[in-house]
């Protein structure tokens, strides 16, 4: 019962924690995956001992083919160290992967819109705009 309530009031900081909207997932193993944003920007895999935060990123397999392949950035041991401390190194991964993930974002030259990698076209027009302006068919 304990073990319970210790693993709710940490995911419910890590939710907290997370760039919002956050999207959570239930795997079959009994971990929880969280994303963090929209696009993604965070991704969290919480299992029974131990919190890996990760930057969300897309690798393409084709040009249809995108797959979430995210980059780890490190891994806490939650249950072997007071809450207060594993909160803070949770806090602390999360905003490094943000700032790793927000760095890679560029502005489209037409909608002036903050895109991520996966949504651009070149190096400074979304792949929307791409289609609207330069006729690029996807
Ligand atoms: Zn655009």
């Amino acid at each position: 019962m304990a073990d319970r309530l210790e693993w709710e009031s940490l995911l419910t900081s890590i939710v907290h924690e997370l760039p919002q909207p956050v999207e959570q997932e239930a795997v079959r193993d009994g971990s929880v995956v969280l994303v963090g944003g929209d696009p993604g920007e965070v991704v969290v895999r919480l299992t029974r001992s131990i919190a890996t935060v990760s930057e969300y990123a897309v690798e393409w397999h084709g040009p249809h083919d995108p797959t979430v392949r995210p980059v780890t950035f490190g891994t806490v041991h939650w249950r072997r160290m007071p809450e207060v401390h594993a909160i803070l190194a949770i806090q602390t991964l999360i905003r490094a992967a943000r700032e790793s993930r927000r760095s890679r974002y560029r502005t489209c030259r037409y909608c002036e819109i903050a895109v991520p990698p996966e949504s651009l076209h070149d190096e400074d027009t979304c792949q929307a705009c791409a289609q609207r302006h330069l006729g690029v068919v996807y």
